[in-house]
C-alpha cells in the first residue's frame, strides 16, 4: 500500500533501519552529541539561532507556543481544522484571543490582519499555518509577518510549518516561532515536534509557562545537550538521520524537487478535468475538489493500493488530498496518477486514456 496522505507520510528505508539499532540512553554523552548535532541541523533548516524538541504530536507544540508566547492576547487565523485549533487552545487555558475566519481555500489578507492588530493594541502575538493542510492552502506568512513588524517589532508571530518545513525554504526574518511535527515532511513516525524560535522569542518566554510544556526550562536543558524529561530518543536520532539525508541532497536541491514534483502533479490531476480546491495551493500537497471523492478513495485504496485522504468536517466526501511531502519517487507518483484516472474511469466520469501519467512526466521532464 503506498500512503499517499498529507501526513502521516511514507517512512524511507533509510530512515526505518536507525529502529533497528540498540536502545541508548538518553543522558549520556553519545546521546547528548546527536541531541546538539540535531538541533543544529533543525536550527540551520529554519534559519533559528534557538530550537527545542518535544516529545508530542505537532499540536502539543501548538500548545507549548500559545501558553509560553501569549501575555495579553492573541490573534489566530482559521482557514480550516488546524487554524481553528490555535482558538481552541486559547479557550482551554483561558487566554483571550481574537479570530480571524477564512473560507478553507482563502489565504489570509495580509490588509485584515494589519487592520485588527491596527485596532486592538492588546494583541501580542499572531497565530498562523504556513501552509494550512485542512484544504491545502498556503497563506502570505512572510508578507503578513513583515507588514505586523512594521507596525509593532515586539509583536510575536508564531508560524504552523508542520507541513511546510522540509518542503520549501522559509524566509523566517520576521517570524519569531515556527513550529514542525515529525510525522510530515520529515518522513518520521508520528510523536517529535520541534520550534525554532527567535532572540526576541526566547525573551518574550521568559521563565515559561505550564509544566510538561514550558519552553523556558526546555530551551535552558537543550542548550546544554539534555531534555526535562525523557526524550523521544529514536525519533531524534532518526531525525537526525533526515536531516543528514536533505543536506547530502542539498536543501535547495531537496526544494526544488517538491516544487517541481508539485507543478506536474498539479498538472496531471488538472490535465484528467479535476480542480485543484486552494486559491493559493501549498506545496505540501494537491488538495482536490471532487464530490464523489469517498468511492474515489475508496477505488484507489482496494483496487490499487493507494491511499489518499478525504476531507475532514464539513468537507469529507467532497475532498481528496495526495501528499507531495518528503522523498517521493517518480513512479510512485505516476502510480498514483495514473490510479486516479483510472478510478474516474470506473466511475463513469471521464474515460482512461494515459493522459494522467504523460502530463506527469512531461512536466518532470521540462
Ligand atoms: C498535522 C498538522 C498539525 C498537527 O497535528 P498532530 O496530529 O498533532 O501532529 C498541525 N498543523 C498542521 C498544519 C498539520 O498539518
Amino acid at each position: 500500500m503506498i500512503l499517499a496522505t498529507p501526513g502521516p507520510v511514507e517512512i524511507p528505508l533509510f530512515v526505518r533501519k536507525t529502529f533497528l539499532n540498540e536502545t541508548i540512553h538518553h543522558r549520556t554523552p553519545e546521546f547528548k552529541e546527536i541531541l546538539i548535532d540535531t538541533l543544529n541541523k533543525f536550527k540551520n533548516l529554519t534559519h533559528f539561532p534557538e530550537a527545542v524538541f518535544l516529545t508530542s504530536s505537532g499540536t502539543g507544540a501548538m500548545e507549548a507556543a500559545v501558553i509560553n508566547i501569549v501575555k495579553n492576547k492573541a490573534l489566530t487565523i482559521n482557514a480550516g481544522k488546524f487554524g481553528e485549533r490555535w482558538g481552541k487552545i486559547c479557550k482551554a487555558y483561558g487566554i483571550s484571543y481574537k479570530e480571524l475566519q477564512y473560507d478553507w481555500d482563502t489565504p489570509a489578507s495580509v490588509d485584515e490582519i494589519v487592520a485588527a492588530i491596527e485596532d486592538d493594541r492588546e494583541i501580542d502575538s499572531v497565530f498562523i499555518q504556513i501552509s494550512e493542510s485542512a484544504g491545502g492552502l498556503r497563506h502570505p506568512v512572510e508578507e503578513i509577518a513583515a507588514e505586523v513588524k512594521l507596525i509593532n517589532p515586539d509583536i510575536m508571530i508564531v508560524a504552523d510549518g508542520i507541513t511546510a518545513l522540509g518542503v520549501e525554504d522559509i524566509d523566517t526574518s520576521n517570524i519569531d516561532v515556527v513550529i514542525g511535527g515529525s510525522q510530515k515532511a520529515f518522513m518520521l513516525p508520528p510523536g517529535l515536534a520541534m520550534l525554532g524560535l527567535s532572540e526576541k522569542a526566547v525573551e518574550r518566554i521568559g521563565k515559561g509557562r505550564g509544566f510538561y510544556f514550558n519552553l523556558a526550562n526546555e530551551i535552558k536543558k537543550q542548550r546544554e545537550g539534555t531534555t526535562a524529561f525523557t526524550p523521544a530518543t529514536s525519533l531524534i536520532i532518526a531525525l537526525n538521520e533526515v536531516l543528514k539525508k536533505l543536506e547530502a541532497i542539498g536543501l535547495n536541491k531537496h526544494y526544488e524537487n517538491t516544487a517541481l514534483r508539485h507543478k506536474a502533479l498539479i498538472a496531471s490531476i488538472e490535465a484528467i478535468g479535476l480542480s485543484i480546491f486552494p486559491q493559493n495551493p501549498a506545496l505540501s500537497m494537491a488538495a482536490v475538489y471532487f464530490e464523489r471523492a469517498e468511492e474515489l478513495r475508496k477505488i484507489l485504496k482496494t483496487k490499487y493500493e493507494v491511499n489518499v485522504a478525504g476531507g475532514q468536517d464539513f468537507m469529507k466526501g467532497k475532498l481528496f488530498r495526495v501528499n507531495n511531502m518528503g522523498l517521493i519517487e517518480d513512479y510512485k507518483m505516476e502510480h498514483i496518477v495514473n490510479s486516479i484516472e483510472l478510478a474516474l474511469d470506473e466511475l463513469g466520469v471521464r474515460e482512461y486514456d494515459g493522459t494522467a501519467v504523460r502530463v506527469y512526466s512531461n512536466e518532470k521532464l521540462r
